[in-house]
């Protein structure tokens, strides 16, 4: 497949922006991958759609061939659809009791998940009860409390001729006796979806307060993972996924179709039938896993890299000859835009770090919206400049002041405030020559 895609790669010539031809080469092969990596279709569908219509148009990056731009564009969007960054299981405050209940077909791991979360648990100090409430299986009660002796976590059953809520419930004055504040519930899976199996969790959430609903699915399940993560979250309502198996060599698309169609994070992946063998979820790997076209996407990070090191570069150069003036400022602006994570890069520019952008410098996530709107507002009195004032800040005397704030929808000391912060930004660039250089290199680093 690699070798299909470098050829439509070479096919693709055309340089500036993306045209819908160079976005719709890429995307067949895009949904090629997507599919064998066994994404459901329909998924696939709207996902090819909405990348169609962000990637027509696009500036084509230096370094990359449109086809290698629509790569990029497509991992962004697998990776925002996956949820961006890591999620935790929601533990409830304090003191109180949380309580689990893992869901899932029967073989997706729950069993083994539900001891290897209460392994990860007690390392974070928690004293988990583990309650077998899978009745059909003749093993299953069994299998839980060896897996509960090897991690040392101690199993709640009364065998096998009690009803799930019941041992739920007696469970949790158990917990409340034993002192366990987190309870996880293995429950019994079935082989296909089943009303029995939807009705007897239904029973057990009824019965007692579950906190957490988590469902559990095999990575194999490919296609069908659809089907059943939006079966189970109609029926129960789940809160979180795990996927497991993803040792084996599939590419895991049941991850990504899970959480486009339910909209539920997944928490934790499985990584083999150890107890130590559960890790959390990383959005980026897994699409990159998913899209098979490990090669291209570090070839494209390469690419952001030289552009950063490049960008970096210019304008250390302007910022040691203090040359350093509004159009620069402007273009500062843009690039940090481009390259997102605003707040992480305004902390490494001086003078925006710091006053007029508040608190950015510090608490990138907290505040990056605040100093978004700023930015903005920076940007709209620079381009109320004309060029010539923008060239040469020094021109700027209270008349011309007065005309850009009114043109950029501002007050006058917001004008004011900009030409100072100009004015500190020059002064400590003279200061410390060089402080920009032999920074670049690194994403996010300007
Ligand atoms: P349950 O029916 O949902 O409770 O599933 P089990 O926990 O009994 O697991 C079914 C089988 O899958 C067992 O043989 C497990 O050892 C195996 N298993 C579970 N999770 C993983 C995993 O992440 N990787 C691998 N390779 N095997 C797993
Ligand atoms: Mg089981």
């Amino acid at each position: 497949l690699t070798e299909k895609l470098q050829n439509v790669f070479r096919s693709l010539r055309s340089k500036g922006r993306l045209t819908e031809d160079d976005v719709k080469t890429a995307l067949r092969e895009v949904k090629m991958a997507l599919l064998e990596a066994d994404v459901n279709f329909k998924v696939v569908k709207n996902f090819i759609k909405s990348v169609q219509e962000r990637a027509v148009g696009q500036d084509v990056m230096n370094g990359l061939n449109p086809g290698q731009m629509v790569i990029k564009i497509v991992n962004e969007e697998l990776v925002s659809l996956m949820g961006s960054e890591t999620t935790e299981i929601r533990l409830q405050p304090g003191k109180e009791t949380t309580v689990i209940m893992m869901a899932g077909l029967q073989g997706a791991g729950k069993t083994t998940t539900t001891a290897k979360l209460a392994g990860k648990f007690k390392l974070k100090g928690k004293k988990p009860l583990l309650v077998a409430c899978d009745v059909y299986r003749p093993a299953a009660i069994k299998q839980l409390q060896i897996n509960g002796e090897k991690q040392g976590v101690e199993v709640f059953s009364m065998g096998e001729n009690h009803k799930p809520s019941n041992i739920a419930k007696a469970a949790m004055e158990h917990a409340a006796k034993n002192g366990n504040n987190l309870v996880i519930l293995d429950t019994a899976g079935r082989l296909h979806i089943d009303e029995d199996m939807m009705a007897e969790l239904q029973e057990i959430k009824e019965t007692v307060t579950v906190h957490q609903t988590i469902l559990v699915v095999d990575a194999m399940t490919g296609q069908d993972a659809v089907n059943v993560a939006s079966e189970f979250n109609e029926k129960i309502g789940i809160d979180g996924v795990i996927v497991t198996k993803l040792d084996g060599d599939t590419r895991g698309g049941a991850a990504l179709s899970i959480k486009a169609v339910t909209g539920c994070p997944i928490l934790y992946v499985g990584m083999g039938e150890k107890l130590s063998d559960l890790e959390q979820f990383y959005p980026d790997r897994m699409a990159s896993r998913i899209l098979g076209m490990g090669d291209i996407l570090t070839l494209i990070e390469k690419a952001e890299a030289d552009i950063d090191e490049e960008k970096a570069k210019e304008m250390s150069q302007k910022l040691k000859k203090a040359q350093f003036d509004f159009e620069d400022y402007l273009e500062s602006m843009k690039q940090m835009r481009k390259m997102g994570g605003l707040g992480n890069i305004l902390g490494m520019l001086p003078g925006l770090g710091g006053g007029m952008l508040g608190k950015a410098g510090k608490t990138p996530e907290i505040d990056s919206d605040e100093a978004q709107k700023k930015m903005e507002r920076m940007e709209a009195i620079i381009y109320s400049m004309t060029v010539k004032e923008r060239r040469n800040p020094d021109i700027l005397n209270p008349s011309r002041k007065h005309r850009i704030a009114k043109g950029a929808g501002v007050d006058i000391s917001e004008v004011n405030k900009l030409c100072k912060q100009y004015e500190q930004m020059k002064k400590m660039m003279k200061q410390m020559p060089g402080m920009m250089g032999g920074r670049g290199g690194k994403k996010g680093k300007f």
